[in-house]
């Protein structure tokens, strides 16, 4: 495909402006260009053949199945988009926040933000929550800069947190970022905490623990209250990381499994869109004891109308504004759509897709672990890597059947891992059909295992150099 460039011809536009109709200004010589812009030089028709042509070589959840395990890329139901449109978000200025005297023209949004972080806190167990971190990671860094800032302001500082090492590659980062030292946790054969190896790190110096529940091996902690109760007993606080929430949603609430702070991913479970890096909204989630800490400032009503306030000891800010407030406008539309009942049936169905799948395939690949998968579900690929066709090229083939990969080679510690998160929004005859392609490819390993370590054959590109292929974009295939 050419680069728009390419189409460039000269004196060629797409837009004519009106003439002139107020005087002509000049301005400052120094702030002018000596040479025109390099900008193609094509028609209007020109740029939407270009731009339609590109969109339809994405591959996304609204053209195909997505089972990308750990990311829930569920459906982005249009209405919530609908209502983001809306000129009165869409068109509101940001600063209009920033002076008093706006106030009173932002008050929806400022209810908006208000009422989202009130549904979220009464999802999660949690006292207050805060709309500003602008991803999950981001949520993390929050929440561990709140735990530094309340053990400082106990005046003992603490300087290490604990992490299973099935956690997130996000979680030791955020909160090395933070300040603090990780010690990892060991998984038992299970898959899950191995409770004996947490006692022996849990010392008086550690700060926090954090925990995905369901872990990223897709399984449900059985012993995450006893975890959070080992925790409190050295003044150690726990964090939530609520990227999984969609296997638990209103079921049960990480603020009563002991839990002191969390994160939402907003473009997981309230389904904004999201990949290719956002934008994302991380909320966090916090108990009392964490409150004057938060970001501010926050919404807070006041004599019938919204008011802004920094709470005492608060961190400061975290981010500009209110956060991606137009991910908070599609979430809470999200949330009010499917109100209390609806959100428990996501949660329902994203566990019984992802265990019907792993039924139809844990006899050909290998299932990961004995205990039942919540909304996701690890298989190995080890079995068919032994005959010289492995996970990646299985994921590799699953684009020549129209399906995007599972997440492979992740969790860490499963050879050959596929991880498999169908979510709640796709149909038995979707399901069915992605099974039925694993299953084929499968038994095309013995016979037909050169073709398969060559898939992909039918998109635009081939297997790629994917390291090179990320530094140094080419558009032009
Ligand atoms: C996605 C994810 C994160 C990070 O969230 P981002 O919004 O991508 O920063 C953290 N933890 C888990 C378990 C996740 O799946």
């Amino acid at each position: 495909m050419q680069l728009i460039y390419e189409k460039s011809r000269p004196g060629c536009r797409a837009i004519t402006f009106d003439p002139l109709d107020v005087p002509t200004a000049t301005m400052p010589p120094q702030l002018c260009r000596v040479s025109p812009a390099s900008l193609p030089e094509v028609s209007e028709l020109d740029v939407v053949r270009h731009f339609t042509n590109l969109s339809r070589r994405n591959f996304g959840v609204d053209s195909h199945f997505y089972p990308l395990g750990s990311c829930s890329m569920k459906y982005n139901p249009k209405l919530a988009e609908a209502v983001a449109a809306e000129p009165g978000f869409a068109g509101l200025h940001p600063h209009l926040s920033s002076d008093r005297a706006y106030l009173p023209q932002c008050q929806g949004a400022l209810q908006l933000i208000y009422e989202t972080e009130r549904l979220l806190a009464e999802i999660g167990g949690m006292h207050q929550v805060s709309l500003q971190p602008i991803a999950g990671a981001h949520g993390e860094l929050t929440g561990t800069l709140l735990i530094a800032a309340y053990h400082r302001a106990r005046g003992h500082p603490k300087d290490t947190i604990l992490i299973p090492d099935s956690a997130h590659g996000t979680n030791p980062a955020s909160a090395a970022i933070a300040g603090f030292k990780v010690v990892e946790v060991p998984s038992n054969g299970d898959g899950t905490i191995h409770l004996n190896a947490f006692k022996g790190v849990l010392t008086a110096s550690v700060a926090g623990v954090m925990l995905t529940c369901p872990n990223t091996h897709g399984l449900f902690e059985p012993d995450v209250r006893r975890i959070c109760d080992l925790a409190h007993e050295v003044d150690a606080l726990t964090y939530y990381d609520g990227a999984n929430l969609n296997a638990i949603i209103g079921q049960c609430r990480p603020g009563d499994l002991g839990f002191d702070v969390m994160h939402f991913n907003l473009h997981k479970t309230f389904a904004t869109p999201h990949g290719m890096g956002g934008p994302g909204a991380g909320p966090i989630g916090v108990g009392e004891r964490l409150e004057p800490f938060l970001p501010g400032p926050r919404v807070v009503p006041r004599d019938d109308a919204y008011a802004l306030e920094w709470p005492e000891r608060s961190i400061g800010r975290i981010a500009a504004f209110f956060g991606n407030f137009m991910i908070a406008v599609r979430a809470y539309a999200y949330m009010l759509h499917l109100g209390a009942e609806g959100l428990k049936q996501v949660s329902e169905h994203a566990v019984l897709n992802a265990n019907y799948v792993h039924a139809r395939l844990k006899d050909v690949y290998l299932s990961a672990f004995p205990a039942r998968f919540m909304h996701e579900c690890v298989l190995s690929a080890a079995p068919q890597a032994k005959q010289g066709v492995r996970a990646l090229d299985i994921a590799k083939a699953l684009l020549d059947f129209g399906l995007h990969a599972p997440t492979v080679y992740f969790p860490l510690t499963v050879k050959e891992s596929i991880m498999i998160e169908p979510t709640e929004t796709e149909s038995k005859a979707t399901l069915d059909a992605f099974c039925d392609a694993m299953l084929q490819i499968a038994e095309r390993v013995a016979d037909d295992g050169q073709r398969l370590r060559e898939a992909p054959t039918s998109t635009p590109v081939g297997r790629l150099d994917e390291v090179r292929a990320a530094k140094e974009l080419n558009c032009a295939c």
